[in-house]
Parts: structure tokens; C-alpha cells; sequence
């Protein structure tokens, strides 16, 4: 809705008009909390501003008309609702104000708490807190603290100075030893700080305080960490963020007080219980950054039996409603629990399968749905080797497992060294004490993520979670020095440059390089571990959702494989086929000498005893392969690298050569061999001599290939087996140079098929856009397309796919131009266009035509469903991703189509 009519357009929402499916409008937080708040728990009452709004302000940098009004009337009917008015001098109302977008952004965004605390209202506050000053001034503090950093960019620091200052005149290490007068000239200290750097003095007026703080977390939206954040998460960039004014409830009024998280099942491994940790008297912030230690859940039990069994009910309640995991965030104010947060938590990869299976189990979901919730990148992680431990490694400490895998790498201790040495291709663990949002490019960056404070819920481990990086938290053994680039760790120091090993699901921290061992569901896949058999949850789900996957999907799964070794690996990972055999890597090693002979051929005789040569070879190569893939298709493709690939380089070469004449020796074949080079050389070898063309240049050399195909094919025959093969031709732009390979096949696979009962289908790559734009003539001449969508993309955007990933594409990325490399996961507008108009206009030529994609986006969790949703036949990826692609084939089928199934 445009924010011009927005003189009747509703901006606010009180929690009680909200409910969980309105995300887009009121945030996950602000659904969430009104859809608690509809569930009748415990919810401090508040309202939440739309994202509408933000996107208003952002757009035209001033609040859009109405929303001041609207703000004021729920604002009045909240104070009437808690017999409290804001920043009252008396008995002040407080409240704060917070981000919630659509999808979490743990951090990146911003919060003010304690609004409506001023020089008046702190002694109301005090008042109502039963006289407790210390509270009331502490709050004061925190308010002028957070809101100086967040809504007027003071620097932080500043106010951290001015707190340790207090504590090393009080002589103690201790917040909690401030005392309530210390606090005060803490807040005196702080007044100053903000007017230094801002030129106002701090404002005392509390709907001031409200409005700017709003205006704030509009603009934390924007803020370079949100951004960067977005981008990595893929989280769309214009959707804005909601605000929720909430009213303030404490707890840090005493030991009858704190404040925690729960996790309704463990969101690291999935197992069922109560997760959580819990602060007694601290106020929410504390527990998130991992400042203070924090107790298990578990013990609020002994301390507040009253609160823990109701917050335990609280929990069953809401995994009943959610049908999932729910994280949850509450205060306890003197005894009495409030609700802060509740939504379908985040968890790991094994967890999200684990989860799945229970809920199945537990009848809370169907299997459709256990499909629905894991993904194709949840797998591709459990599919990582761990660590292989014997006793040669000792851990040099423990912390949280965090975030699970095995990672080992360089320590490096700031984000910008992390960034930097990745960039050099250098595997990277950031070590902190703790995190911030401020090292958002160096987690990236990193391979895993070290920190000696902070439990599971801290923000590296938030982060790290969501990013599928290991990360151990909490490591408290570590005494980390971040300015001296170094730790030291049971009386060793650890260097920046010394190489660690972090165990992401044990927590443990090795000193050096930790040998790894393949991953259990990796091994499952293999076949070396029966699921009926395994004492292992994760194994026992994976094997459940992957079994229903199969049923449902409708794209089948082949693989690219060019080795009998790869080949055998993909089929039992589920491949289906061969859907792409690169021959160019059998004419490469000890067969080199015999392509340079073919192509120096003066002579036919030269040539086709070069070929004479090269056929046997290539017959073994193709056998083993058919042997592997007994009975499934397996694509052979004509080979189709440029040319110069056979050859050495030009000014080698042309060095060498003047070398040798200069000592006076005989360089007639390198003489041969130069000028030869010089005449193939391209300047532009990805668009030259490739593929088809190569094949229509060289006599011979196509007709020797498709001989060893179907001379393989009849020999695996002959020993029992079934081969299917089908011989591709590459880079076919125009249906002639397919007719034309395709005559003289035709013709020597008739010779040696002959009455074998082995049948070759010959098809094409479409990977030209010519191609793609003339698929109902090259139908005529194809049994098959197979989609080279790594050339297609190439060619269709102009890109060279081996120089500009790295030369510009993180402007483009930057600048949202597109917001994946169009190499990594299918351009649907653009190259997309171009699959789909070759497989409607090639089938309307010829119905029973087969249509597959072997580019890398065959393995790419996107890609897989847009293929599903064009209708190809199958997909083909690299052995590793083939229980991926099964995966997301499923999953596109419960996704786009519903109930269908194969
Ligand atoms: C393609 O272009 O997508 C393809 C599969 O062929 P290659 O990567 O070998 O060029
Ligand atoms: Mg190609």
C-alpha cells in the first residue's frame, strides 16, 4: 500500500489485534508476541508498528501522516491498561522499544529499553521498585547508554570507559558492586559523554525519547551490519523492519528476579528436554551477549519452582500450537514470569532433520511436512567429515559445542585479518572473547569461530547457527588477547598464524591440524550403515525423509561422473544415471603425447594411427563406466575443451625453442610443435575451437569416440551387463553441425551394434543461446537435450566464467544487481527463459523428447526446483550433491505441486 493514503491507513497494531501469519506486517517478534498474547500467556502488554511504516520512512525520510496519531492513541490506551503514564514523575510507565523483521536478524538491528526514564521519573522508579535507588539509577544508565549509542551514535566505548572508570575508583571488577550514589555519578558521567557528542543535552522529555527511538530502529534497517547480514542470509532488502513498544518489566529487581532463554527441544541435536539457560537478577541483554555466565535451565527449578513449572507448561503449549521447536525469551519480575518472545527456533542441520522425524512420530506433522521443513543445505552440511580422534590429540579446552563440524585453520583475532587472509585462499578461525554484529564479515570469512565467552546463545552462536559454521563458544580455559594477537591456553600461547582445530559439536579445541573422518549420514549413503540397525537418531531421520523424498519426486537424479571410481560413489548416493561424462580428462597424462600426434598430423596415416592408438584406451575407459552404472543411462559427451588446452603454452614453448637453436640442437619437432600452437592459439578460447566445432575440424576424431562407445557398450553386453548409452554432441548452435556428427554416428554405430541389442541415443547439450532459441529445429535431429547451463549462462549474460567471479561480481552483488552469482544458482529471468522456451518449443517438436540439465546448477537447491517447475526429466550433479538434488526434488514436488508424486 502506497504511503500517500495513509491518512486512514493503519500503522500500529495493540498485540491483541495481531496473530502469528502476519510476519510481513508486524515482524516475526510483533506476530509472535500477539499471537501469545491471543493464547492468553502472560505477554507484557504493547503494540507494534508496521513495517509499512518503515518502509514509509525510509523512502521518504519522515514518518508517513497518521502515524504520530496512531502512536499517541495506543500509546494512551497502554498507559490505561497498566494505570501508568509514560516517564510519569510519580509512577512512571516504561517501556522499550524494538526491532522485529520478518525473518530474525539476531543483533543486526536495534533496541532501546527504559524509555521514559529522565531525571523525574528515575525517583518514581525507584519508588515503585520498593526504594530500591541502585535499580532505578542503574536503569537510568543503561537507558542513556543504549539510547546515546543506538539513536544518536555516540561512541560506545565512551560509555564503557566511563563504567570502568567507577569500578576501578570503587576498586572492584563487579558491576554489582556499584552502589546506588555511584550510579548516579555514572549517570552525570554519561550526560556529559552525550552532550559532548551531540551538542544537546539528554532528553528529559519522554515521548521525545519514544519518537526518536523509533525513528532509530526504522533506520538500524540500513545499518552496514543488517546489510551485510541480509545479503549473506538472502533476505530481501526491502522489506523493512517493525517496531514493538512494549512495557518494561524487570529483571533485575533482585534474586527473586532474572531472566533467560528456553529451547522447547535442543536445537543443537534435536534431542527432546528443556534447553536453556538462565540469569538471575539481569535484565535480557545480558544473557544474548554472553557477558555474564549464565546457569542451566534446568536449575530455576530450585530457585523459583512456581515459575519454572509454568514456564514449563508455557512451552508444551506452544510446540503443541507451532507444531515445531519454539525458542522462547522470558523475565521473571519478583516471582511473577512474563513472556517476552516466542518463535520457531533455529537450529542446526542435524537438529531440523531430528526434529522432523519426532514431530512425524509424534504425530504433530505429516511426512510431507518433515520434507517441507529441512533442506538441501541442511544435508550438504551433515555430509561434512568430523574429526578423527585418537589419542595423539588432546583438547587443550573445552567450550559449548555451538555450531557443529570440524573446522582448523589459522587463528586470527579481528575480522579484518579473517577477511584478508581468506581472500588469500588461507582456511581461517576467528578467535574472539566474544563477538559482536561487528564481526559479521569476518564469521563469514572464517572457516569456524572461537570464543572464550558466551553460551549457546551468544551471539557467535546465533550467527554461526544460522550460518552452518562451526563455532565453539565459551572456550573459558582461553585467555584471549585480542590487541597482543594472541591466547594463551594451559600455559601455551597460541599465535596469530598457529593453526587450531575446533570441534563444533563436542566444543572441544585442539592445538594444530585435526586429521577428519567422514561424516555417519555420508557413510549411510554409502551403504555402511543401516538405518534399521544405527543407534543414531540423525541417521534414522535422514534415511525416513530421503526414503519419502524418493517417492515423491518426479525429476530423477543422475550424476556427472567421468571415472568408474566417481561413477560407483554417485549410484550409491542414489544417482540414477550418468547425465554428463566429460571425455576431455581421458585425453589428458601419459595420452597426451598421442593428442599432440593427431594433432600434428601431417598426413590421414599420421592422424589415424594416432586415433588407431587413442581408440582402445578410450574403449576401457567407456567399459568401466557402463560396468558401474549396469543397467542406467549413462550420457557420454563428444569431448569439447578448446583445443590449445592439448598443448603447451605459446611462450613457453617459443622460449624453449630459442634455447635449444641456440646451443645448435635439433629442434626440428619443437619447431613443429610451435608453429602448430601458434596457428591454434585464440584469443578468445572459451567462444573458439570448442566442442562441435572441434569435432568438424578434426576428421576422425568424433567417429574414434562414438566407436569406443558403442564397442564398450557391446563387450559390457556380451559379459552380461546392460549399458545404456547416450552420446552427447557439445556447443550445437545450429541443427546442422548436429546432423552432420550425427550421420557419420548413425552409421558406425549400426556397424557394431548390429544384432547386440544395444541401443545408442544420440542428443545435444543446449548450452548456445542459438540453441536454446532454435530447440524445435535441433529437436528434429536430438533423441535428447541436456542443459549446459554453465556455458548457457556464460554466453548468455557475456560473462567468462573463469574470470569474473572474482573481478567484479562482488560489486554486482554489492549493488543487488543480482543477489547470487548467476554461476551458483540459476538466473530464472534471463538464462532460465532461455530453458524454458528450448524445452517447450523442443518438445512441441518432438514429444518424447528428454530433457536434463548437467551445468553445476543440477546440484543447487533453487536450480532443482526451478527445473522441477520448467519439467525436465532429471537433473545431473557431482556425486556429493546427488542426496541433495533427491532431496530438493521432493521437496519442490510438496512445494509447487501439492499432492503429486511419481
Ligand atoms: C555446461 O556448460 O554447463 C556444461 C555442463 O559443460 P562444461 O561445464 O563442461 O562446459
Ligand atoms: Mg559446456
Amino acid at each position: 500500500m502506497a504511503a500517500q493514503d495513509s491518512v486512514d491507513h493503519k500503522y500500529v497494531y495493540d498485540f491483541a489485534e495481531g496473530n502469528k501469519e502476519l510476519k510481513d506486517l508486524l515482524g516475526g517478534k510483533g506476530a509472535n508476541l500477539a499471537e501469545m498474547t491471543n493464547l492468553g500467556l502472560p505477554v507484557p502488554p504493547g503494540f507494534t508498528i508496521t513495517t509499512e511504516a518503515c518502509k514509509a520512512y525510509l523512502a521518504t525520510g519522515r514518518e508517513p501522516d497518521g502515524l504520530a496519531g496512531q502512536i499517541e492513541a495506543h500509546l494512551e490506551s497502554l498507559e490505561r491498561g497498566m494505570g501508568r503514564k509514560l516517564g510519569d514523575p510519580q509512577d512512571p510507565l516504561l517501556v522499550s522499544v524494538r526491532s522485529g523483521a520478518k525473518f530474525s536478524m539476531p543483533g543486526m538491528m536495534e533496541t532501546v529499553l527504559n524509555v521514559g526514564l529522565n531525571d523525574r521519573s528515575v525517583v518514581g522508579l525507584s519508588a515503585q521498585a520498593g526504594g530500591n535507588d541502585r535499580f532505578a539509577w542503574d536503569s537510568y544508565r543503561r537507558l542513556i547508554q543504549m539510547f546515546g549509542k543506538t539513536v544518536c551514535e555516540v561512541p560506545g566505548e565512551e560509555f564503557e570507559h566511563a563504567l570502568d572508570d567507577a569500578k576501578r575508583a570503587k576498586g572492584t571488577k563487579n558491576d554489582l558492586d556499584l552502589d546506588a550514589d555511584d550510579l548516579r555519578g555514572l549517570v552525570d558521567a554519561y550526560k556529559k559523554i552525550f552532550a559532548k557528542h551531540t551538542g544537546r543535552e539528554f532528553p528529559q522529555e519522554p515521548r521525545e525519547q519514544l519518537d526518536l527511538a523509533i525513528r532509530a530502529v526504522f533506520e538500524s534497517w540500513n545499518a552496514e551490519r543488517a546489510v551485510v547480514y541480509r545479503r549473506q542470509e538472502r533476505i530481501p532488502a526491502d522489506l523493512g523492519t517493525a517496531v514493538n513498544v512494549v512495557a518494561m518489566v524487570f529483571g533485575n529487581l533482585g534474586s527473586d528476579s532474572g531472566t533467560g532463554v528456553a529451547f522447547t527441544r535442543d536445537p543443537g541435536s534435536g534431542a527432546q528436554g528443556i534447553y536453556g539457560d538462565y540469569l538471575a537478577n539481569a535484565q535480557g541483554e545480558d544473557v544474548v551477549a554472553g557477558i555474564r555466565n549464565t546457569v542451566p535451565l534446568q536449575e530455576l527449578e530450585r530457585i523459583d519452582k512456581k515459575s519454572y513449572d509454568e514456564l514449563l507448561g508455557y512451552m508444551a503449549r506452544l510446540e503443541e500450537h507451532y507444531k515445531d521447536l519454539c525458542d522462547i525469551e522470558f523475565t521473571i519480575e519478583r516471582g511473577k514470569l512474563w513472556m517476552l518472545q516466542t518463535r520457531v527456533g533455529k537450529r542446526t542441520a542435524a537438529a531440523a532433520f531430528v526434529i522432523a522425524g519426532q514431530l512425524v512420530d509424534e504425530g504433530l506433522i505429516d511426512l510431507d511436512e518433515a520434507l517441507h521443513r529441512v533442506n538441501g543445505a541442511q544435508l550438504a552440511q551433515l555430509m561434512f567429515p568430523r574429526f578423527k580422534l585418537d589419542h595423539e590429540f588432546e583438547p587443550v579446552a573445552k567450550g559449548i559445542g555451538a555450531s557443529p563440524g570440524a573446522a582448523s585453520g589459522k587463528v586470527v583475532f579481528t575480522s579484518a585479518r579473517a577477511v584478508e587472509l581468506a581472500a588469500e585462499g588461507e582456511s581461517v578461525i576467528l578467535v574472539r572473547r566474544e563477538t559482536n554484529p561487528d564481526d559479521l564479515n569476518g564469521m563469514i570469512a572464517a572457516k569456524g569461530i572461537l570464543t572464550s565467552r558466551g553460551g549457546k546463545t551468544s551471539h557467535a552462536a546465533v550467527v554461526a547457527r544460522g550460518m552452518g559454521k562451526t563455532c565453539v563458544s565459551g572456550a573459558d580455559e582461553l585467555d584471549v588477547n585480542v590487541p597482543a594477537k594472541k591466547f594463551t591456553v594451559a600455559g601455551q600461547t597460541v599465535n596469530e598464524g598457529d593453526i587450531v582445530s575446533i570441534d563444533g559439536t563436542t566444543g572441544k579445541v585442539y592445538l594444530g591440524q585435526v586429521p577428519v573422518m567422514p561424516s555417519e549420514v555420508v557413510q549411510y549413503f554409502e551403504g555402511s550403515l543401516e538405518p534399521e540397525h544405527v543407534d543414531n537418531a540423525l541417521v534414522r531421520a535422514v534415511h525416513r525423509i530421503m526414503t519419502h523424498a524418493d517417492a515423491k519426486r518426479r525429476l530423477a537424479v543422475r550424476t556427472n561422473a567421468d571415472t568408474g571410481a566417481d561413477a560407483a560413489r554417485a549410484r550409491r548416493f542414489g544417482a540414477e544415471g550418468i547425465g554428463l561424462c566429460r571425455t576431455e580428462h581421458m585425453f589428458l597424462g601419459d595420452r597426451r603425447e598421442l593428442v599432440e600426434r593427431l594433432i600434428l598430423a601431417r598426413t590421414d596415416d599420421d592422424r589415424e594411427s594416432a586415433l588407431f592408438a587413442l581408440l582402445p584406451l578410450q574403449r576401457a575407459d567407456f567399459m568401466e563406466i557402463f560396468r558401474e552404472m549396469d543397467g542406467l543411462p549413462v550420457t557420454v559427451r563428444l569431448i569439447d575443451p578448446p583445443l590449445h588446452e592439448f598443448l603447451p603454452p605459446l611462450e613457453q614453448l617459443a622460449v624453449n625453442v630459442a634455447v635449444a637453436q641456440e646451443r645448435g640442437e635439433d629442434v626440428a619437432k619443437e619447431e613443429a610443435l610451435l608453429a602448430a600452437v601458434r596457428r591454434m592459439h585464440e584469443e578468445n578460447p572459451m567462444l573458439g575451437l570448442r566442442g562441435v566445432r572441434l569435432g568438424l575440424v578434426i576428421p576422425g576424431l568424433f567417429a574414434m569416440q562414438v566407436r569406443a562407445i558403442a564397442e564398450a557398450a557391446v563387450a559390457v553386453t556380451r559379459d552380461g551387463a546392460v549399458a545404456k548409452p547416450e552420446i552427447m554432441v557439445p556447443l550445437v548452435g545450429a541443427v546442422q553441425e548436429l546432423e552432420t556428427v550425427r550421420a557419420e554416428a548413425e552409421k558406425i554405430i549400426a556397424e557394431v551394434v548390429a544384432d547386440s541389442g544395444v541401443e545408442v541415443l544420440i542428443g545435444t547439450m543446449i548450452e548456445v543461446p542459438r540453441a536454446a532459441l532454435t530447440a524445435g529445429q535441433i529437436a528434429e535431429a536430438a533423441q535428447f537435450f541436456s542443459f549446459g547451463t554453465n556455458d548457457l549462462t556464460q554466453m548468455g549474460w557475456g560473462f567468462s566464467r573463469d574470470d569474473v567471479e572474482g573481478a567484479f561480481f562482488w560489486r554486482y552483488l554489492e549493488l543487488g544487481i543480482f543477489g547470487i552469482s548467476p554461476f551458483e544458482s540459476i538466473d530464472r529471468e534471463g538464462v532460465g527463459r532461455l530453458v524454458r522456451i528450448a524445452a517447450e518449443e523442443g518438445r512441441a517438436a518432438r514429444p518424447e523428447l528428454k530433457l536434463g540439465v548437467c551445468g553445476e546448477h543440477g546440484g543447487d537447491p533453487d536450480s532443482v526446483h526451478f527445473f522441477h517447475e520448467v519439467g525436465l526429466d532429471y537433473v545431473s550433479c557431482s556425486p556429493f550433491r546427488v542426496p541433495v538434488a533427491r532431496l530438493e526434488a521432493g521437496r519442490a514436488v510438496v512445494e509447487t505441486d501439492g499432492s503429486d508424486s511419481r
